[in-house]
């Protein structure tokens, strides 16, 4: 028998790690959020009242660097948010039907010096008890750490980041929604590598 935690993508299970959350850095009151431990995938970020389409389910800030982790968001080619400390968007697990997008709001400070604030939009009305989930493929290329997402039933969906796509995939995730959802470092490179 195959137990549970070690059925679970690693990404999920080192979120375990991740304690405590209101440590956050940034110190923000997170009033429509909090991390739950989920049966199906472990700790997790859910919403815990009811947010409106379009609307920021929150925003969070973190310092830019030049390296990536398994829990780091894509900010820009060559830019990731800084995981040193225990940041809420460790916590959002990656969905190819996400509940959320993420949205750059302003940046601050040049390359590793700098600053981010992002927000995660809600792509529908979300309920209290729903996972705030996005598309890791709109903000990262290449992934510190690919794993298999257990959407699909009928094939392996590996999640790798954009860089990852064949060139059909490539051509229908930018017309879908997802793709409409990617950052611009996302676009860019997709484009620069179709045209090879
Ligand atoms: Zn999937």
């Amino acid at each position: 028998m195959i137990s549970r935690s070690l059925a679970r993508p690693a990404h999920m299970r080192l979120a375990r790690r991740f304690a405590s959350l209101y440590a956050a850095p940034d110190d923000r009151a997170y009033e429509a959020v909090e991390v739950r431990e989920t049966r199906s995938i472990g700790r997790a970020l859910v919403a815990v009242k009811v947010v409106h389409a379009d609307e920021p389910v929150l925003t969070f800030r973190a310092k830019v660097a030049a390296v990536k982790s398994r829990f780091s968001v894509q900010v820009g080619r060559d830019e990731h948010t800084s995981c040193k400390d225990d940041q809420i968007f460790m916590y959002m697990n990656h969905s190819c039907k996400p509940t959320c997008r993420l949205a750059l709001v302003s940046r601050e400070g040049a390359g590793a010096s700098g600053e981010v604030e992002v927000a995660v939009v809600a792509r529908r009305e979300l309920s209290p008890g729903e996972p705030v989930t996005f598309d890791y493929n709109t903000t990262e290329w290449a992934m510190a750490e690919p794993f298999t997402c257990n959407c699909a039933t009928s094939h392996k969906c590996t999640v790798g980041g954009a860089s990852a796509f064949s060139a059909d995939e490539r051509e229908r995730w930018l017309c879908g929604p997802n793709g409409g959802h990617a950052w611009a470092h996302i676009t860019q490179l997709l484009a620069e590598a179709g045209s090879h």
